[in-house]
């Protein structure tokens, strides 16, 4: 089937009105390359490492083609065939994005290097323009603003366990204590241990399944009989994939099935609130509903979906890092619009999408908070 459906809800079609840059486009050139009739070039990978994986295309599919798994399939494969100095280097790169100890020291590096004058001379010297530091140093600014260490607290007797992710310290380091002090007040005793683990979702999506499963064998083998719950949606829809956890909770799912206490009301907050929702929770986990229930519970906030919430932002795991152009310029069409709805605040369940946005809105200069939803449900907690 080559009806084409899937184009108009392509974002990085919708930017390069390339064939090749759509589901269609690329599914043929995986077609043509398994076939023999194409090379691996250079110009083939860009067409196909410029795919986003938010898995748009497969909403609007009518034949239900899996073309998230044909793009993992094709990268495993790729990969798989790569020169072996080069194969051990990506292995070690996306490895270390998912080791929780390095992320942990990125984070306090990153508030070290905002402070210092190390910053504004990059800046100044225009190296966030650089194709390999760039990135990395464009993130710093928010990052240093969400990296946060959290308190273990490990619990034997809990009512769940608390999935932070090999990034949670870094990229939503106010979560998880806004999340153990909400969580505290509704009665729900949270287990956070002092190790945590990675769902694996940075290396299933960079060719490197088989890894990405040993993480996730490793918190199925770790897990009690109670409910599993994350804070980021990415991670919970990648945990997901393994059978012994597809009942892993997204927190404002598990939030928001909770029996509230009738005393416990929130306190007003006169703020416009846009709410993101990340590809992973629309696409993979059915949508953010529950996200609006829950800040509905805030009196007087105005809360409406983010403009274009349809559309990827171009953060997509480790994307960001390594197709920055696109995503910035993915980006910078999501922030036009809504930042021209004038929010007070951004909200997102999503870590990458979180520090995607932040940094873009500190670039445009603009005083928008971006935040966890559970951030704001803890802060408007009565004293
Ligand atoms: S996964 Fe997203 S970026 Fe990739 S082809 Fe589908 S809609 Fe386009
Ligand atoms: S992936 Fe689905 S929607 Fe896209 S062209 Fe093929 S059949 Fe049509």
């Amino acid at each position: 089937m080559k009806c084409g459906l899937c184009l108009p809800l392509c974002p990085t079609y919708a930017q390069t009105r390339n064939e090749a840059d759509s589901p269609r486009g690329r599914i043929s050139l995986v077609q043509g390359w398994l076939s023999g009739d194409l090379e691996m070039s250079a110009r083939l990978t860009a067409h196909l490492d410029g795919c986003l994986t938010c898995r748009a295309c497969e909403r609007g599919c009518p034949s239900l083609v899996a073309f998230g798994r044909i793009m993992d399939g094709a990268k495993t494969r790729r990969i798989a065939e790569s020169r072996p100095e080069r194969r051990l280097l990506h292995r070690i790169w996306i490895s270390a994005l998912s080791d929780p100890r390095l992320n942990a020291t990125l984070g306090r590096l990153a508030k070290i290097y905002a402070r210092s004058p190390l910053a504004s001379l990059a800046r100044w010297l225009r190296l966030d323009r650089l194709a390999t530091l760039g990135p990395l140093l464009r993130l710093s600014g928010a990052i240093a603003a969400t990296a946060e260490p959290a308190r273990p607290r490990p619990l034997g007797q809990a009512d769940m366990d608390l999935f932070i992710g090999c990034s949670g310290e870094t990229a939503q380091g106010h979560v998880i204590a806004s999340t153990l002090e909400l969580c505290e007040r509704l009665g729900v005793r949270v287990n956070l241990p002092a190790r945590h683990a990675c769902c694996g979702a940075m290396l299933h999506h960079n060719g490197l399944p088989e890894e990405a499963k040993a993480h996730r064998d490793a918190v199925a083998r770790g897990r009690a009989e109670r409910p599993l719950v994350g804070i980021s949606s990415a991670c919970v829809a990648e945990l997901k994939e393994s059978p012994e956890l597809a009942d892993t909770q997204e927190i404002c799912e598990y939030l928001d099935r909770l029996q509230w206490p009738e005393s416990l009301q929130l306190r007003p907050l006169r703020a416009r609130v846009l709410v993101h929702e990340p590809c992973s929770h629309r696409n993979l986990l059915g949508g953010n509903a529950a996200v609006h229930r829950l800040l509905a519970r805030i009196p007087e906030l105005d809360v409406e979906p983010m403009p274009e919430n349809h559309r990827c932002c171009g953060a997509a795991g480790t994307y960001l890092l390594q197709q920055p152009e696109m995503s910035e310029r993915l980006l910078a069409d999501k922030l036009e619009s809504a930042l021209a709805a004038a929010p007070d605040i951004m909200v997102t369940t999503n870590s990458g999408c979180a520090l995607h946005l932040l940094a873009g809105v500190q670039e445009a200069g603009r005083a928008v908070e971006v935040c966890h939803p559970v951030e704001l449900l803890a802060r408007q907690l009565p004293s």
